[in-house]
């Protein structure tokens, strides 16, 4: 056997989940498709990118040293410093020799008799392992439109994930942008003064609101050193996994002026406030949805300076928060200026890309840079792109093909010693991302840990613990007006063959990261009901990098 365990990703999970292995000096090894490490911040180089979870609430919590050490300079820090923490990080704790760049895998088959992982390399290798770690990102696999003539344009254009490592000239240049979700309103906003012309491709407005960014001085994050313990803290109460608290005052129970009072905080406030500060009825009841979402509407029609343009820019398939809320700095403001325009291609669609433009059906463009801004193939996408075989050489492309199940979304029956610390259906794709990672690499861990320490070799959640979790979270998304979106957390995008619309794919656990936390803790502690392990330590001892002590004995 090559590896006792192999992490696939050196993203946020896969870096955390390597920094655990090392220290208890388990022989394993990150393969990285990428050239180097950082998944989503090292991909996601357009302009604009940038957090829209509070910089300091998105920073590991593992290490006091690191905590200390890093100084976060805005609230909504930018991907080149996102992507120089994950480096600070890598660095100080010596994780890069255990990653391996430019690492595709194709393939990962459980061999049942051994009871091990073989990973099949894009290089030509084939690894093996006893577990096999996926830590492969919920949006790591962009979606380009499906247009006619992409190749045949002469300019540049590229999907945002893509966008050149190299400065790419923007003054004086024709840049179409297709695409208005949380990706492509941080574009826009960045990018309206920067080029010569902007035209803006619209299928569906997306609600948004201000992230209201800021610097952090160096008191403030004195301050912020100080209060580390308390803020994580309060991301570990809170359902989103922020430091956003719901208003637990009801809806209807406090008058409209305190409705309103609360708005205009919320709305001047940071970040996730204005969707997880607020009332909690905004995701659950119509008529609260409703009016709140007209306060939106009303606070887009004071930016935008003509009403027509105001108007397409306010969603009317689907109210406020029941899709992820982009966050944007002067989007709605960039529809002031001269030189940019909204194309409503709900009612005159793009029809093909030509040599030098887009053509709708009422016109041609041209432009120098088409962006697309297009999504992602979302929480499976990822794992859709591995030849990923169990027991019975059952593929789990075919398992999952009409949506995800899962046990706790971080094991899935009839795929043993496979663990994902931030799978579908876990508690980190609907909350912060990075603490929702550091719950699931921990409780992957200390599950790896416990089979050590008994000698097993093998791990499957049971068929019956799988559908309890999966009807779980399927019963949760009944609740929530989410169901009803056509987004990626309902597992829509029009990119995809199968995924244009219709079924409901149950992509996320809506219970909020408390629940989570205390249904995950409960079934370690006992014991990991709903796993059968098997095999035995003598068969097969641990092995250890070399030179390593047995950390966890
Ligand atoms: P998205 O939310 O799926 O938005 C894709 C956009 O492209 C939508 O406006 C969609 O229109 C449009 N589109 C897709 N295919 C199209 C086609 N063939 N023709 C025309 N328009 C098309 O993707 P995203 O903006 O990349 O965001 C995805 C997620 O990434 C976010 O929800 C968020 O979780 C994360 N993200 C986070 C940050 C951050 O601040 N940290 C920033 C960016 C993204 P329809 O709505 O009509 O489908």
């Amino acid at each position: 056997m090559d590896y006792e365990v192999i992490v696939i990703g050196a993203g946020v999970a896969g870096i955390y989940q390597i920094k655990r292995l090392a220290d208890l000096g388990i022989n394993a090894t990150v393969l990285e498709a990428g050239a180097d490490l950082g998944g989503t911040w090292y991909w996601n180089r357009y302009p604009g990118a940038r957090f829209d979870s509070e910089s300091y609430t998105y920073g590991y919590s593992f290490s006091r040293e690191l905590l200390d050490e890093w100084h976060w300079k805005e609230k909504f820090s930018g991907q080149p410093e996102n992507l120089r923490y994950l480096n600070f990080v890598a660095d100080k704790f010596g994780l890069r020799r255990f990653m391996q760049f430019n690492c595709r895998v194709d393939a990962a088959h459980f061999d049942e008799a051994a009871n091990l992982w073989r990973l099949e390399i894009a290089d030509g290798r084939t690894l093996t392992c006893r577990f096999v770690i996926m830590a492969l990102g919920l949006l790591s696999i962009p979606t380009p439109p499906r247009l006619e003539g992409m190749d045949s344009f002469r300019g540049r254009s590229f999907h945002t994930f893509h966008w050149p490592h190299e400065p790419v000239e923007l003054a004086g240049k024709k840049v179409a942008v297709i695409g208005t979700g949380a990706t492509g309103i941080q574009v826009i906003g960045e990018i309206a003064d920067k080029v010569g012309e902007l035209v803006v491709f619209q299928r569906r407005p997306n609600w948004s609101a201000p992230l209201n960014n800021s610097e952090i001085s160096n008191d403030e994050m004195a301050d912020i050193r100080a209060r580390y313990d308390e803020i994580f803290a309060t991301c570990l109460r809170t359902p989103g996994g922020f430091e956003h608290e719901p208003d637990r005052r009801g809806f209807f129970e406090v008058s409209r002026e305190e409705r309103l009072a609360l708005w205009d905080r919320l709305y001047d406030g940071p970040g996730f406030g204005i969707w997880l500060g607020n009332f909690r009825e905004i995701f659950t009841n119509e008529e609260a949805n409703a009016e709140f979402s007209e306060y939106i509407a009303e606070r887009i029609r004071r930016r935008v300076k003509d009403p027509a343009t105001a108007e397409k820019l306010i969603p009317r398939d689907h109210g406020f928060g029941v899709q992820r809320v982009p966050m944007e700095t002067n989007y709605f403001e960039a529809y002031n200026r001269e030189n940019v325009s909204l194309v409503d291609i709900s009612e005159t669609p793009i029809e093909r890309v030509t040599e030098t433009g887009l053509r709708t059906s009422a016109r041609d463009y041209e432009f120098d840079i088409i962006v697309y801004a297009t999504g992602f193939d979302a929480i499976t996408g990822a794992f859709d792109h591995i030849d990923i075989r169990g027991t019975d050489g059952v593929t789990l492309r075919e398992k999952w093909a009409d949506g995800p199940s899962t046990f706790l979304g971080m094991m899935i029956h009839g795929f043993p010693n496979l663990l994902m610390p931030a799978g579908p259906q876990s508690g980190s794709a609907s909350t912060n991302y990075p603490r929702g990672i550091e719950t699931g690499v921990d409780w992957c861990t200390d599950l790896l840990e416990y089979m050590w320490a008994h000698g097993h070799v093998r791990a499957d959640a049971t068929a019956a613990a799988e559908k309890r979790w999966t009807d779980h979270v399927v019963r949760m998304y009944a609740m929530m007006l989410m169901r009803k979106a056509k987004s990626w957390f309902t597992g829509y995008n029009s990119n995809v063959p199968g995924h244009e619309q219709g079924r409901i794919r149950y992509f996320v656990y809506n219970g909020g990261a408390p629940k989570y936390v205390a249904t995950i803790n409960d079934v370690a502690a006992k014991d990991y009901e709903g796993i059968a392990f098997g095999g035995s330590a003598q068969a097969t001892p641990r092995s250890l990098a070399p030179g390593a002590s047995r950390a966890a004995e």
